[in-house]
């Protein structure tokens, strides 16, 4: 039985960045009902927000998962948890930001998780990698392509670091 197409945003500026991707999937792609089909390219993007801190590393990946939305969303949070998330500042440095972008065609809303999440078509780090992924996929009446178009001066200073061969199935 197939299990339900999920693609999470990935993001860090503290430490080995790239590591905490890497070990942030390859935990995912542990879990029995979770496995990791694909990881879009890597990208440096200056940090939205609070501007005097590190540049970050962004990223998505597909998922196929057999877990219901907020079974996957504590799989998620437990993941940030092993490698140190600490939650205290909203738009802060991290170690490493794990969302669930979107859920098969599911659309959720409860105290705890809004999928598809509330930031895809307003923020270029989200949509760029999300578009590698799904460029068709209708947001809002819009494509994934489209609504970065909107966003091209936002997405011009974000730099390429690595196409997706940076995660593979160990
Ligand atoms: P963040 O600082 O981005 O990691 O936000 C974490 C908080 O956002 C947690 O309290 C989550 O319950 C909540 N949240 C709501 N929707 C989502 C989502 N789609 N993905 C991840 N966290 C979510």
């Amino acid at each position: 039985m197939t299990g339900h197409k999920a693609i999470i945003g990935l993001g860090g500026n503290i430490g080995d960045v790239l590591d905490s991707f890497r070990f942030g999937l390859d935990c995912l792609h542990a879990d029995p009902a979770t496995r990791v089909t694909r990881a879009s390219p890597l990208y440096r993007t200056p940090a939205w927000g609070l501007e005097e801190q590190p540049d970050f590393l962004n990223a998505c990946a597909e998922l196929e998962t057999w877990l219901s939305p907020h079974e996957l969303l504590s799989l998620l949070q437990s993941v940030e948890d092993m490698r140190g998330r600490k939650r205290c500042e909203m738009w802060g440095p991290r170690t490493l930001d794990l969302d669930l972008l979107i859920y098969g065609e599911q659309q959720i809303d409860t105290n705890n998780l809004t999928v598809p999440h509330p930031l895809i078509t307003e923020r270029a780090f989200v949509l760029k990698p999300l578009a590698y992924l799904t460029p068709g996929m209708i947001l809002g009446a819009k494509t994934a392509k489209h609504h970065l178009q909107v966003l091209s001066s936002e997405e011009q200073k974000m730099k390429l670091v690595s196409d997706d061969t940076w995660w593979m199935v160990s």
